[in-house]
């Protein structure tokens, strides 16, 4: 199978697609004819966009003839089942919005659009973004490029396998508590959240708006960087995104870390995670080391409550937000006797078990008598959670620990919520302070139950608005040690 083009990372296809060296129409063709050979087993897209991706890259050729200079022209972009894009299926990986149409474009989508680059399909996510695994899409079954017996992570699990099989160069996710960073780190790729408020929700469907926040995962860092300076930014259609002038990052991408201090948080003591994972991260501290940085011990000693505070506010939000599904205005319905006897068959009928279970767990967590003793406590420790990093920050310029406690695992290995729900142990807690973050690749290991060596992602945190720093940094890392590049995806492998 020819892949000439659509290996390269975005940075080069769009400047290969500016130079006019190949055209937007050829990138588009490549990818269609592969994700045609390998979707099936794969399962990265719920909806495959081919007439609409060829009518947008006649559109981008025809801009670039005319001079404009594209920063991502021709890139092909796999955008998250969760995100609105006008016209087409907008499903969640929900039964409850299977068949629904979106009648407008997300903000993050457009401006990626505008940027030049080009919507291939919708990407399976779990339902309503809660999950680590993909599992809970109602609509498919994603595989792991690296093992396709194991999952790609999620939520953002088809934007990470199709950005790590090649089926895109940039996948739009959304991480409300490690949603793009997890499957990031389970696929090699770079995955990205920036500060809360800094890319807009609009056109999000909206999971815990506290916390949701999309981002890109990609191939590179500078890859990263070019998605983020097209995205990022004040958008009035969405109240909590933070008006304030956005730095291009792509113009700050570093080759050292030279005066900077990177702190390793005390409480993440990374034996705990075994003899494997224990040496994959105290090499990467040692080449943050290496590279200049002052490695320096910082302490967040609330972060262990992260997993049970957003385990209230999250789904809190979520009974708020999902009540709108009610079989009155979008998706499903389900006929009853009376309009009460309608919204109970539609949502027992649309919603899958995870979501019930966040829906009446939020819903309990708000009512009243157990609103003060769970959601407001909830606040509470959310606050003392982002003061911990406040203080820690004192000491250093980035934080540095595991983006995940394990590498990918083989489909049903976790299957007790509160197993899936400690996949976001090293994430939440930034989730929760509203800070970015990113997963880098930093080494491979080979599961005890299986043969094929699996990535692990390292996580970088800065406090908020530090994108140019968080990009910077991770690209010294990345230029360094360039764990992503030293294996390929088992793409002739995959079987459905
Ligand atoms: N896995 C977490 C959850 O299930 C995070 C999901 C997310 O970030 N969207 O809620």
């Amino acid at each position: 199978m020819r892949r000439e083009h659509i290996e390269k990372s975005a940075a080069e296809i769009a400047a290969q697609v500016r130079s006019g060296r190949v055209s937007a129409a050829e990138i588009v063709e490549e990818t269609l004819a592969h994700v045609d050979l390998v979707d099936g087993a794969l399962g990265s897209y719920l909806t495959v966009l081919a007439d609409a991706a060829r009518a947008a890259a006649v559109r981008v050729d025809e801009r670039v003839r005319g001079g404009e200079q594209l920063p991502l022209a021709g890139v092909p972009l796999a955008v998250k089942d969760n995100m609105c894009l006008d016209g087409t299926r907008t499903t969640c990986g929900s039964k409850i919005l299977e068949r629904w149409i979106a009648p407008y474009t997300a903000t993050a989508v457009a401006r990626m659009l505008d940027a030049g680059a080009i919507a291939i399909g919708k990407a399976n996510c779990d339902e309503f973004a809660m999950g680590s695994s993909c599992e809970n899409s109602a609509l498919g079954v994603t595989r792991n490029p690296y093992d396709p017996a194991r999952v790609p992570g999620g939520s953002s699990g088809g934007s990470a396998a199709a950005v790590a099989a090649y089926e895109a160069a940039v996948g739009l996710g959304s991480d409300t508590g490690g949603s793009i960073r997890e499957p990031g780190a389970f696929c090699n790729l770079v995955a990205f959240k920036p500060t809360y408020g800094r890319v807009s929700r609009y056109g999000l469907i909206a999971f815990a708006s506290s916390l949701d926040q999309i981002g890109p995962l990609t191939r590179t860092v500078e890859d990263a960087a070019l998605a983020y300076d097209a995205m990022a930014g004040y958008d009035p259609m969405d109240a909590t995104s933070i008006d304030r002038p956005v730095e291009a990052t792509a113009s700050a991408l570093r080759e050292d870390l030279r005066g900077l201090r990177v702190g390793i948080v005390r409480e993440f003591d990374t034996k705990a995670l075994g003899p494997d994972l224990d040496r994959i991260y105290r090499q990467a501290y040692g080449d943050l080391e290496r590279l200049g940085a002052e490695v320096v011990e910082v302490s967040l000693p609330t972060a262990e409550y992260g997993v049970a505070t957003y385990y209230l506010i999250a789904p809190a939000e979520c009974s708020s937000n999902l009540a709108r599904f009610d079989g009155v205005r979008y998706g499903l319905r389900v006929e009853g006797n009376d309009v009460r006897a309608m919204y109970d068959k539609t949502r027992a009928a649309g919603f899958g078990p995870e979501v019930k279970r966040r829906i009446l767990i939020g819903t309990y967590a708000l009512s009243s008598g157990y609103y003060d003793a769970y959601y407001v406590r909830a606040q509470k420790a959310r606050t003392l959670i982002a003061r911990d990093f406040a203080v820690a920050f004192e000491q250093c310029d980035l934080i540095a620990c595991p983006a995940a406690s394990c590498p990918a695992f083989q489909f049903g290995a976790k299957s007790d919520p509160y197993s899936m729900y400690l996949m976001d142990y090293y994430t939440i807690p930034m989730s929760l302070a509203g800070l970015p973050a990113l997963s880098v690749p930093c080494g491979w290991t080979t599961p005890a139950d299986g043969n094929l060596p699996m990535p692990i992602g390292l996580q970088l945190c800065t406090p908020l608005f530090g994108e140019r720093l968080l990009l910077g940094a991770a690209h010294a890392y990345e230029r360094a040690t360039n764990h992503a590049g030293a294996r390929q995806p088992v793409l002739d492998g995959v079987r459905a």
